[in-house]
């Protein structure tokens, strides 16, 4: 296609395409019910030689694609965290696609870096993280978290790793044993060896304890080894568990290791005024990342990820050969310099769209509505003496178990409700995913959807009902 007429036509037709889709997304099953191979063996083998229609295209994107499709944004989604989108998010991400730019420098669009600029001091004030942070948008917490690591390991060998390689002694990078699998995989990427990732032990709701981390790193460093960073995670992914932030810092800055905090999913949460309580002790972070993508209804992927001391974090990265050198390099922000990617997409614009179209109190009740269905789902597991919840509710998560007989083989009731978990899943009625508590096969049931109400929720609640009777003797 390339008439513009032809283009401005299909256009308008997808527009309606999208918001018929979002009219009727609650009759597709939310997880997609198709086998291994399936889509694959639809397609064919080879590329077409001749163009083909948009009409050709796009029935085969209704016919072979959407049943390959899981509904991540349908309000009958309670699985993992959400990558929520919404309408204002999707609007500017069609303008992001249509402009094309490559915001790799100020000087490739700086419309894009003075934009990100601003969206992250927006989001940092309203957060009440530290005024010294500085924010760049990165493409997933993985990526920011790998930044930190790097960083962090760079600044204790003095940016010598970066030159010469690993010649120094072993680093050392803690995070409690409940952290998330993107530190290990950061932690190999830096070439430090997840063997040198220590897992501190968490208490009985899944936070990291203090000590435990203290003495590893004493331990460790009788041993010569070099304790070069500290995850904390302001909400785990099994149970959204809140490590002691402030305990953990002031344990990184009495042995001056740099202090990382994945809040990846629950650092939306701090916008709230009333959980203004989370945010006790972020000030002793070196760095800070949260998803926008996951509850702050902003499409993915925009990972924020937020740095005291941007210089550490750019003289691990930049690299400035000829042909990227400009004129305004000494006077303004190259986003390049920030993180691995040279090339980048203009994310931010969604995010203003999001913030602007939303309001801070627009936003703010969303998740105040969230956490409000939560609680009420909560008390409904609570009094059904069928269920059981396996660890205090932290933001919009519950964890819970079915047990309707009190069951002791610990076994035996992991295997009911792994079998009761594929049974919901495979009706496409609603999907939600697990998690191992103590061994403990947890049912894990997420309330943050963008477009969620108290309705999909109840009727989740018969859904999941309905499926447990089936295992009634
Ligand atoms: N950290 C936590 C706590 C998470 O829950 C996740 C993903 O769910 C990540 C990091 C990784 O996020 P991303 O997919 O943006 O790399």
């Amino acid at each position: 296609m390339d008439n513009i007429n032809d283009f401005r036509k299909q256009a308008h037709q997808m527009v309606d395409w999208i918001a018929d889709y979002y009219e009727n997304i609650e009759q597709y099953p939310v997880k997609s019910q198709v086998q291994p191979g399936e889509i694959l063996d639809e397609l064919p083998k080879s590329a077409p030689m001749q163009a083909e229609s948009m009409e050709a295209i796009m029935k085969d994107f209704n016919e072979i694609i959407m049943k390959g499709i899981t509904h991540w944004q349908s309000p009958n989604f309670h699985a993992y965290f959400p990558a929520n989108s919404s309408y204002p998010s999707i609007l500017a991400e069609m303008l992001t696609s249509a402009v094309g730019a490559q915001c790799m420098k100020w000087e490739t669009s700086p419309a894009a870096t003075e934009l990100e600029e601003r969206v992250m001091n927006w989001l940092r004030d309203l957060m009440n993280l530290p005024k010294s942070f500085q924010g760049v948008i990165q493409d997933s917490a993985s990526s920011a978290t790998l930044a930190a690591i790097v960083s962090a390991r760079e600044k204790i060998t003095d940016f010598n790793i970066n030159k010469k390689g690993f010649v120094q002694s072993k680093l050392r990078v803690y995070c409690s044993s409940e952290a998330h699998s993107s530190i290990e995989k950061a932690v190999k990427v830096a070439g430090i060896g997840s063997e040198n990732l220590v897992k501190i032990q968490v208490d009985s709701s899944g936070r990291m304890i203090p000590v435990q981390l203290e003495n590893a790193i004493k331990a460790d460093l009788k041993k010569d080894l070099t304790p070069c960073c500290v995850v904390g995670a302001l909400g785990t992914t099994g149970t959204v568990a809140i490590d002691p932030i402030e305990e953990i810092g002031n344990i990184c800055r009495e042995f001056n290791i740099w202090f990382h905090i994945d809040a990846a999913y629950a650092g939306s949460a701090l916008i709230l005024p009333e959980l203004e309580y989370l945010n006790k002790g972020i000030e002793f972070a070196d760095s800070f990342v949260f998803n926008p993508h996951k509850w702050l209804f902003t499409n993915f992927d925009c990972s924020a990820y937020y740095v005291k001391d941007k210089a550490a974090l750019i003289n691990t990265f930049k690299i400035l050969p000829i042909y990227l050198k400009t004129n305004t390099d000494d006077v303004v922000n190259n986003y390049c310099d920030w993180g691995v990617q040279l090339g980048r997409r203009f994310r931010a614009l969604k995010l203003w769209f999001v913030m602007r179209s939303f309001g801070v109190e627009g936003l703010r009740s969303k998740l105040r509505e969230h956490l409000s269905l939560t609680n009420d789902f909560e008390d409904w597991v609570m009094k059904d003496s069928d269920f059981e919840i396996l660890t205090p509710r932290s933001l919009n998560i519950v964890c819970f178990r079915y047990n309707p007989n009190n069951l002791h083989n610990k076994k035996e009731i992991n295997e009911l409700n792994k079998q009761l978990m594929d049974k919901i899943n495979a009706s496409g009625e609603i999907y939600l995913t697990h998690t191992k508590i103590n061994d403990i096969f947890a049912l894990r049931f997420v309330i943050g959807q963008t477009n969620v109400q108290s309705k999909h929720v109840e009727q989740a609640w018969h859904c999941i009902k309905k499926h447990a009777n089936t295992y009634r003797n």
